[in-house]
């Protein structure tokens, strides 16, 4: 189906505040994704299809067209940087804050310091901006555990009550961005299949208005 949509979603926190979403905007997937290994699937509207994929994936899939529309974390944009996506909608959803975190009292060196993060392009611009002199340190997970550990001075993570931190002895310092998930879309897409996906986003935005 030439005029088909494809919409790129992430499994977890961010699906279950998207769903509700989609089927107030008459979207609802045809088996219960969560209860499910596949990657697509299809919806009660015989043009719409889900793909499921990792969340630092859905800025890829939305700007090369292999998914017309997409929901992605701000901090996965900012991370992405480069892709030159349309970003029509901020969903509300799923906000948390993108901050700096060092250990509670513990002063930063004075020279270089060492970042740990899986965040490297925002920490690397974060430095970028403030003339700080850091080495940055990729991590997978358990960004908390680099300063307990001395392999960092500082981590760039998300926060949402800070009780992670908190619990390791950590305190959040400098707020680099307030994150929520948004609707990302391909170019060409809403240049080709404007009608739809203007409609979809005027769904999604009566859908957003509506539970504030
Ligand atoms: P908290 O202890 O409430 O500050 O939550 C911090 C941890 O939860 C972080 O390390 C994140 O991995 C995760 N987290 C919290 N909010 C979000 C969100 N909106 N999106 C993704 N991860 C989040």
């Amino acid at each position: 189906m030439d005029q088909e949509i494809i919409i790129a979603l992430t499994k977890g926190r961010i699906l279950k505040e998207t769903l509700p979403l989609l089927a107030a905007a008459g979207i609802e997937p045809a088996e219960d994704i969560s209860q499910s290994r596949k990657l697509i699937f299809e919806t009660n509207q015989p043009d719409v299809r889900l793909l499921v994929i990792r969340g630092s994936d859905v800025p890829t899939y939305v700007q090369h067209g292999a998914a017309d529309m997409g929901v992605s974390g701000k901090d996965m944009l900012l991370e992405a940087g480069g892709a030159d996506l349309y970003e029509p909608l901020d969903l509300n959803i799923s906000k948390c804050r993108l901050m700096t975190a060092a250990m509670v009292d513990r002063a930063l060196p004075k020279g270089r310091i060492r970042i740990a993060t899986k965040f490297t392009n925002i920490a690397k611009q974060y430095c970028a901006q403030r003339g700080i002199q850091a080495d940055i340190i990729k991590l997978y997970g358990a960004m908390e555990l680099a300063p307990i550990m001395d392999l960092a001075d500082m981590i760039v993570d998300i926060v949402d009550t800070g009780n992670t931190l908190r619990a390791n002895g950590m305190e959040p310092r400098d707020l680099i961005a307030d994150i929520s998930s948004r609707l990302v879309v391909n170019r060409a897409a809403m240049k080709r299949k404007n009608q739809r996906i203007k409609q979809l986003i005027e769904s999604l935005r009566q859908a957003v208005e509506a539970a504030k």
